[in-house]
């Protein structure tokens, strides 16, 4: 067969389906690129080589026996190390969860199980997935294969590592502010971050619950696309009361022109501080691209969108304080030895079980919620998050597509950005999408053609006193927040 890294998952998958060659072949060569590249990029945890020749072996006896295979069938697949897979660890690349054995397997590591795919194993991740650049792994940094003093990105640092280096044809990451898009950028592959909903979390380590969502790494949008299908095919998740009915055949348009769509720019953010002239030059390119294909470009505001690094690290630590909060050291996780008292024991654990960047997340979430803060901080920012929620939805009605860089620059040396604010601040281009969430529903209903679009109905438009006191929330929140 040919080298891994030079086949599609569609080509995997009609490979072994046509019996070209086998699964167990195919897992074997992603197992050998492992041994061989994964010593350079380290971007496995844990390689799960007797789960993945097992699953292989099961595809193959499928297909002897004359079963119709699935749409990944026998197609490699690492899985970020916040989703669990039975008879894998689960450690979020903390020592808080060092030992910790998946209890039971993730809707979406379940979901690339039933379409075929082999599991190779769990990727490197900031830890807990708080960062941008995989350097907060509490067990080794990953390293960009291609130039390995640069980081891969982050937080699903692993993921896009593993694709770009060709270990495997597709992995999972999650992405609350960008630890999706932002590490396919800088690893130079395709990465989706779906709508809120459209993909389970059903037994994904929770970081930002309102904020979360699951999507796939590819070398190429086919891929991408197929794997959509995959994680959204079977409908909604009834055990995550989040998840959502995805409605789309992610590969049935990929052949469409791009003639007559319309594609949002933003000005604004072409202009923002920080987005180095490569990136710029890169964005003007494939916008130029997509025009000589006959695609319309629309400028388009996302006025509320300076405030959007603020809200989002407002609203992502109080989330990631309290779903934390379980890491206690009793129950489970990193206990540390010889405490006299419960309250020691719970305390030192969570001192030695977390590092640096998980604590100061935890930190900030418990001060913006507690009495006297809250109403500053965590309130206006869920109105800012209104606000960007709603930017959006009337930018949506000028264009069908929004082009906005994946981050601010290329892929950064290691220590290079060492103050955590400068690293929050290079989210500037993807955390707004979290906030907004654009749910599919919202986007259904102001979808044109269906008569439901037009000005938000006057009852819902905030009176004179409202807009005032959003005004001025915005205002505090930029002067002290941001
Ligand atoms: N860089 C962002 C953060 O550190 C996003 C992380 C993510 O999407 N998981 O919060």
């Amino acid at each position: 067969m040919a080298n891994i890294d030079e086949l599609t998952a569609a080509q995997v998958a009609a490979g072994v389906a046509a019996g070209d060659f086998s699964a167990v072949e195919v897992a074997k060569a992603s197992l050998d690129a492992i041994s061989k590249r994964d010593g350079e990029v380290q971007a496995f945890l844990q390689v799960s080589a007797d789960l993945a020749l097992a699953a292989a072996e099961k595809t193959d006896q499928r297909r002897a026996a004359g079963e119709k295979l699935g749409p990944l069938a026998g197609v490699p697949v690492a899985f970020k190390d916040n989703m669990h897979l039975l008879g894998t660890r689960t450690t979020c690349a903390s020592k808080m969860l060092a030992n910790y054995e998946s209890e039971f397997t993730a809707t979406c590591v379940q979901r690339m199980l039933d379409a075929g795919a082999t599991p190779m194993g769990k990727a490197n991740m900031d830890e807990f997935a708080f960062g941008s650049s995989t350097e907060s792994s509490a067990f080794h940094r990953t390293n960009n294969p291609w130039d390995t003093e640069r980081v891969p990105g982050g937080s699903s640092g692993g993921s896009a590592a593993a694709v770009a280096a060709g270990e495997v044809t597709v992995a999972l990451g999650s992405d609350t502010g960008g630890s999706i898009r932002q590490p396919a950028s800088l690893c130079g592959v395709v990465g989706m971050k779906p709508t809120y909903g459209a993909v389970s979390r059903y037994g994904v380590v929770a970081f930002g619950s309102s904020l979360d969502q699951v999507g796939p790494f590819g070398r190429n949008v086919a891929d991408v696309a197929l794997a959509m299908n995959a994680l959204t095919g079977a409908g909604r998740d009834p055990y995550d009361s989040t998840s959502q009915d995805c409605p789309v055949d992610f590969l049935e348009h990929l052949e469409d022109p791009v003639e007559g769509r319309r594609v949002g720019v933003v000005p604004q953010l072409m202009e923002a501080e920080g987005l180095t002239p490569e990136m710029r030059r890169a964005i003007e390119g494939a916008c130029r691209m997509l025009t000589d294909q006959g695609a319309e470009l629309v400028e388009v505001e996302l006025p509320n969108i300076a405030s959007a690094i603020a809200a989002y690290y407002v609203i992502a630590p109080c989330e990631a304080f309290s779903n934390l909060a379980r890491f206690d050291g009793v129950r489970y996780g990193y206990q540390e030895p010889g405490c006299a008292t419960l309250a020691e024991q719970s305390s030192l654990s969570r001192a030695h079980g977390f590092g640096e960047e998980a604590k100061r997340r935890q930190m900030l979430g418990a001060y913006l919620l507690s009495s006297g803060v809250y109403d500053k901080y965590y309130y206006p920012a869920q109105q800012v998050r209104t606000l960007i929620t709603n930017d959006y939805k009337r930018a949506y009605e000028k264009c069908d597509v929004i082009v906005l860089p994946a981050s601010p620059r290329t892929a950064f040396r290691f220590g290079e950005i060492s103050d955590p604010t400068q690293m929050y601040a290079s989210d500037l281009f993807t955390i707004s999408n979290n906030i907004a969430g654009n749910d599919w529903a919202s986007r259904v209903r102001a979808a044109p053609g269906t008569g439901l679009q037009g000005p938000e109905p006057a009852h819902l438009r905030p009176c004179r006193r409202a807009r005032r006191r959003r005004h001025h929330a915005r205002a505090r929140l930029c002067r002290e927040g941001g």
